[in-house]
């Protein structure tokens, strides 16, 4: 069977680990016989101002893609500017684009990863593009799937209060409007497999050997029970140094950095008077 092939461009240079991101996403591959996502090779960006324009961003993205490549049945664009206005993603008919801005400052957990799986899915979902051996009833042709501004928790609610994203990542739910929609275009086996990569189960724990979580916590250093996904500080690295050491390593080793950042204090700025 033919899978769509979906290909993800990063627009700008990503503010995460994109190499971590890039194992969690194609890890999909595995799961699902729809899609087969892929990250083309580009050395440049088409995005670097601080503020994209929303009406325009889905064909400059585009352009910039189809100078390259055109072997693919879908685009996917991640970019770290903010939109223009309110707006997570701009989805339409041959390529999407996902904001990583407004996620960054409010929001994780979840984790930027599981941000973007959520929305990825909820632009796959309204691209309505199926696979090029189904056949699409006349009924399913005049469906066009959108966004409903009630909260049920669904991958599709609208979201006008950003928070309620945190929400539906964490149900992984389709409400049954939704589920009906699905069934109709994409077919019962897709409805299948989107709940199960929604649900996030896939995703496994730290603790299960080559689980997608341990993988990422081994191999790329990803907690994805704790980390935002985003580049790391100093600070978090230093955090994350003493959480590896064990609890009593871990009290010795700050005894001995609070006892040298005293002495050094107390060197530079003399004993306190008596
Ligand atoms: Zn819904």
């Amino acid at each position: 069977m033919t899978k769509l092939k979906i290909i993800i461009v990063f627009g700008s240079k990503p503010n995460f680990d994109k190499d971590a991101f890039k194992y969690f996403f194609l890890s999909l591959n595995k799961l699902q016989d729809t899609y087969e996502f892929c990250f083309p090779d580009f050395d440049d960006y088409a995005f670097d101002e601080k503020i994209t324009i929303f009406q325009s961003a889905n064909k400059k993205l585009e352009d910039f893609v189809n100078n390259s490549t055109e072997n693919y049945d879908y685009l996917i664009g991640i970019i770290t500017s903010r939109f223009d206005n309110n707006y997570f993603f701009n989805a339409t008919e041959n390529s999407s684009i996902i904001t990583t801005d407004i996620w960054d400052k409010y929001f994780s957990p979840p984790s930027l990863f599981e941000y973007l799986l959520h929305s990825i899915y909820c632009c796959l979902i309204y691209s309505q593009k199926t696979l090029p051996d189904r056949e699409v009833s006349e009924k399913a042709k005049l469906i066009c799937i959108g966004s409903h501004s009630d909260t049920r928790g669904c991958v599709a609610d609208f979201t006008r209060n950003k928070f309620d994203d945190r929400i539906d990542i964490a149900l992984g739910y389709i409400c049954d409007e939704h589920k009906a929609e699905i069934i109709e275009i994409f077919g019962d086996e897709y409805l299948k497999e989107t709940t199960i990569i929604l649900e996030r189960k896939w995703i496994g724990n730290i603790e299960e050997k080559n689980s997608v979580a341990y993988n990422l916590k081994h191999i790329f250093k990803f907690d994805i029970n704790k980390d935002s996904g985003f580049n790391k500080t100093w600070i978090d690295k230093v955090k994350e140094k003493f959480y590896d050491l064990p609890a009593d390593l871990t009290g010795e080793v700050l005894k001995v950095v609070l006892t040298a950042l005293l002495t050094y204090f107390l060197i530079k700025f003399g004993l306190p008077p008596k």
